[in-house]
């Protein structure tokens, strides 16, 4: 009877999720609007390939989006950034073959596309009911900026008690010195695993 109830992917192991954080064409592309640049266009195999990794395995694969609108009087970062990942427009598409990628399995039960507002993934969103409605425990963490989404999003995780694990050769920042903190305050400060 119990079975009913089970809402995991896939039934009997324990699911995971990947979060994969803003790999999009504004803060990714040479002419995003607000791009990390190369360290970020060189990431992108290593993206497509945790993306694919964990949704073959039936883990939970979540886009973690950011969403804008122009000019917005009432938004933070409005006044901290250019206009970027505007709602509808190309900048807010997944960079280089990630958008293909989320094309294919955009329909799998296992893929959420989400729309967040702020840094982290975690403000303001439904993604900690949907992970603890799965009975994860552990996140994934990949995307950038290492020290600006990817950072705000591991707090929240940390907070809520969540089990850490980022993927240093698939996050980037436009800061290389940022980025390399916040892997060593992810290790350091937060008990999360490293990986490559
Ligand atoms: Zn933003």
């Amino acid at each position: 009877m119990l079975n009913a109830l089970n809402t995991t992917e896939n039934e009997g192991q324990l699911v995971e999720a990947l979060i994969e954080i803003d790999y999009t064409n504004d803060f990714v592309a040479a002419d995003g609007h607000l791009t990390a640049g190369k360290p970020a266009q060189e990431i992108e195999a290593r993206v497509v390939e945790l993306m694919n990794e964990f949704e073959q395995k039936g883990d939970y694969v979540v886009l973690a989006t950011d969403i804008h609108y122009e000019n917005d009087p009432f938004h933070p970062e409005t006044n901290l950034f250019p206009p970027h990942n505007i709602a509808g427009t190309n900048g807010r598409n997944f960079y280089g073959e990630l958008e293909p990628w989320y094309q294919v399995h955009k329909d799998k039960s296992n893929v959420y596309m989400m729309d967040k507002t702020r840094y982290s993934a975690f403000a303001g969103t439904d993604l900690d009911l949907r992970l603890r409605a799965r009975s994860i425990d552990t996140v994934h963490l990949i995307g950038v900026c290492t020290d600006i989404c990817v950072l705000h999003t591991a707090v929240d995780a940390y907070n809520l008690g969540y089990k850490i694990i980022v993927y240093e050769k698939a996050t980037a920042s436009f800061n290389q010195v940022g980025h390399e903190w916040a892997l060593t305050h992810f290790k350091d400060s937060m008990g999360a695993e490293i990986k490559e």
